[in-house]
């Protein structure tokens, strides 16, 4: 899944997850969870996470190599990662090693000026890691999490100085990536700044597409979100 940061990721491939029953490998959890334990990856991710800038390849393609290599045999969706062309280059490596083929890649195009706002109403728990919004996504209880009850948090990075910072290593780094996979015929492009609702229906015709007909490919007279 690729996008901006706060494009709605996490958000989609949560959804995903619950219904294909599909695990979620999010580069951005692992390392927060990495974090919270205090580990030497945790330790070494750190600083850069902090300051917006986009933690060593070196690190971040051993941890989702491992990652992947623990995944279930019902798939995976990777979630903001990869994020440079190293990183892709390398992932393609790790799946050809494990025999697995990446069958679609999704592009959530988010204008600016709704991303500013998705990643200012961010509250997310430090606990179990759900992901709520101020305005489009509440929690039942205002500012605590639906699910353990803990106090939300505005994530650190999401504080705006450090947004900018994120956004700019976005487009230096992360954005070849899209013509990077629209040269593999895979990438299908999203217009994510409707609701929620709307952008998973998106994802999900275009997956029960993929599985009718068997394989990574869609009918490409049908248009609609193929490029
Ligand atoms: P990412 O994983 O791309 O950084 P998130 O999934 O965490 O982004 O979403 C960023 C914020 O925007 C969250 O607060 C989430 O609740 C909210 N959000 C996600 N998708 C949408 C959407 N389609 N419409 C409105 N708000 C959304
Ligand atoms: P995310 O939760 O995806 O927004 O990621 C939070 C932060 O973790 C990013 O701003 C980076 O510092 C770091 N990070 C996550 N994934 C990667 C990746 N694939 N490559 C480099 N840094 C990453």
């Amino acid at each position: 899944m690729l996008g901006a940061p706060g494009a709605g990721k996490g958000t989609q491939c949560k959804r995903l997850v619950a219904r294909y029953g599909i695990a979620h490998l999010s580069s951005g959890d692992i390392l927060r969870k990495e974090r919270a334990q205090g580990s030497e990856l945790g330790r070494k991710a750190q600083a850069y996470m902090d300051r917006g800038a986009l933690v060593p390849d070196e690190l971040i393609i051993d941890m989702m190599k491992k990652a992947i290599d623990q995944a279930p045999e019902a798939g995976f969706v990777l979630d903001g990662f990869p994020r440079t062309l190293k990183q892709a280059s390398a992932l393609d490596q790790v799946l050809d090693v494990a025999g697995v083929r990446l069958d679609a890649v999704f592009n959530l195009e988010v204008d600016d000026a709704i991303i500013e706002d998705r990643m200012s109403g961010r509250r997310s728990c430090p606990t179990c890691g759900a992901v709520y919004h101020i305005r489009n996504l509440k929690p039942k209880r205002e500012g605590f999490c639906d699910h353990d009850g803990t106090a939300l948090v505005l994530r650190p990075d999401d504080e705006l100085e450090v947004v900018r910072q994120r956004l700019v290593a976005y487009h230096q780094q992360t954005r070849p990536l899209i013509d990077y996979y629209k040269g593999r015929g895979i990438l299908y492009q999203i217009d994510a700044n409707d609701g929620v609702d709307v952008v998973d229906i998106q994802l999900q015709k275009i997956i029960d597409s993929l599985a009718k007909a068997g394989k990574g490919a869609v009918d490409q007279a049908d248009g609609k979100a193929v490029v």
